[in-house]
Order: structure tokens, then sequence, then C-alpha cells
């Protein structure tokens, strides 16, 4: 048995304790090389088997009860995010209008559009902000996350999810059997919101041409859109939570699945389990399974 590093053994002991709240219980050690690991989608990006530990009970999933109480994050306060506040208002997405970008070209197709979008001052965001947060992750990716606003830690770090939310992404991420930088993620508004106040739709209407842009690039297979403001701005209407969610949506050629916010997911782990059921919807799209069928 290898001495691991203190580091990587709280890396992978926090790792094992998420898949255990998710109910997946049963891990080992592999034994043998990714090569032999077959997954659903060999020829895919997320063939690769993530750290060095493989699960073989599948989903199901109940609820876990860690990461309990949150900092403050973008406005997951909102009650809409409890799924309390009625239809009300639609929004336009226009269509794509672009090609389709070849995968080699996406990562210098996406510097463009973050050269267009420049020191920013096209809404009142800007007068906050200490660093613009413009995307994280794969230009190629097959799955992309879209949340809300930046927050405090990714303000001052100009990524995207980097604080409490985004550990608990990055284990969603990790529970799906993927990598962070595996996909790709981004906001409805580039520049924190004052006290993470939900975004005003004329802060969102102007911000968005800008996310819409980055999907029209990467065009990914799957989206994830995660809180209702990222719902309500990627499927143009405003709707409860609870009527998106459990059913794919479509959005300029890519799937879109709705579901909880991380953040409201650190104040109310209860609903873990409904997130992960629609992670799950996600997966199955992908073609993706948590298990890696080993063969030893
Ligand atoms: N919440 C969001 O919606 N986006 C982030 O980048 C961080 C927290």
């Amino acid at each position: 048995m290898p001495v691991l590093d203190p580091a990587t053994r709280e890396a992978l002991e926090a790792r094992l304790s998420f898949y255990r709240e998710l109910g997946l219980t049963d891990f080992y050690r592999r034994a043998v090389d990714a090569s032999q690991i077959v997954t659903a989608t060999p020829d895919a990006q997320f063939s690769k088997v993530n750290d060095n530990v493989a699960i073989t009970q599948n989903l199901g999933a109940p609820s876990f009860l860690k990461d309990r109480g949150g900092e403050h994050e973008p406005d997951q306060a909102n009650p809409e995010e409890n799924n309390l506040i009625p239809p009300r208002k639609t929004f336009q997405t226009p269509p794509p209008i672009s090609p389709e970008v070849p995968p080699t070209d996406r990562a210098s197709a996406l510097q463009l559009i973050r050269e267009d979008l420049g020191e920013c001052t096209r809404c009142v965001l800007h007068k906050g902000r200490n660093k613009i947060v413009f995307a994280d992750g794969d230009p190629n990716a097959r799955l992309m996350f879209v949340g809300e606003g930046p927050g405090a830690d990714e303000d001052a770090q100009g990524l995207p999810f980097v604080g409490r939310a985004g550990q608990l992404l990055n284990n969603m991420i990790g529970a799906m059997g993927l990598k962070r930088e595996e996909v790709y993620i981004a906001n409805v508004v580039k520049c924190r919101p004052p006290q993470n106040r939900t975004p005003e739709p004329e802060e969102a209407n102007t911000c968005s041409p800008f996310l819409f842009r980055q999907i029209d690039v990467v065009r990914p297979e799957v989206i994830v859109a995660l809180g209702a403001t990222a719902a309500t701005y990627l499927l143009g209407q405003r709707q409860p939570l609870a009527g998106l969610r459990g059913r794919i949506h479509s959005f300029r050629g890519s799937k879109l699945i709705v579901t909880y916010h991380p953040a409201f997911l650190l104040r109310d782990p209860r609903q873990k389990k409904e997130a992960w059921a629609d992670l799950q919807i996600a997966m199955r799209e992908l073609g993706l399974r948590p298990a890696a069928k080993t063969v030893s």
C-alpha cells in the first residue's frame, strides 16, 4: 500500500466522503491502467477515469448531508431558488448565428470574444468589480455549466466557481466521473453584482450575448443551468425552477438541463439528491456513467 502525502490523502478522503454521501459505497483502487478501463464513451474526452478511484455501485443516490450552511453566494437567497416565484417575464434569447468553429480554433475564438468584452463598462456592474470573470475550462468541452455571476472569491481571482459553491460544483463534476478541466464553466454576468444580489434584467441582457457567443463557440452537447438566473436567461423565460427541472430543454443546439445552484445546495443540502438526479440526466445524454467497469 503506497504511503500518501497528507494533502493527497485529504483530497482522496474528501472525494470518497462525497461519493458516499451520494450513496456510492463500493470503492477500490484501480489495479489496471486507464487503457484497460471500459467506459461508456471510449472515444470521448470523458473516457479518462478520474483519480485512482473506481465506483462500482450505481446511482440511486440518497441525499448527502455534509456541507451545511453557506457563505453568501450570488443571490441564492432569492426565493425563486425555492420555487416560490411564479412565471412573470419573457426574455429574448437569439438563436445561434455563427457557423461551427472547428475544435482546433475554439480557444482562439473564445479569446476573441474575451477581447471584444475588453475592460467592459457596458453596465453598472463594472463599477464594483475587481476582475472580469470570463470562464474556465475546456473550449472543446461536451458539458458546460452556467451559473449566475461571480461572488467575492471569483471577483478576486477572475475565475468562476472558486469559492465554497465552486468546491461543491467541483465535487458534483467529480461525481459525474469528470474533472473540472474537462468541462466549461461560465456565468450569465461576468462582473460581481453588489452584495451578490441577483443581476438586474438590464445587466443580464447586456452581458448574456457574450455568454451566448461562448456557447456558440464551445457548442457543448449538454448545458447545465445552475439555478434560476441561469435558467431564466438561457431559456428566455422566467419560471419556477420546479417546472424546469427533470426534463431536457434545448438551447442554441445544445441540450439544456436545469438544476439547483450549488450555493442553494449548501444552504439546503436535502436538495442535493434532487440535483444529483438532474446531473444523471446530463450523464445519460453524454453516455457517461459514474461507474468505470474495471478489469480486475
Ligand atoms: N456563483 C455563481 O453563480 N457563479 C460563480 O462563478 C460563483 C458562484
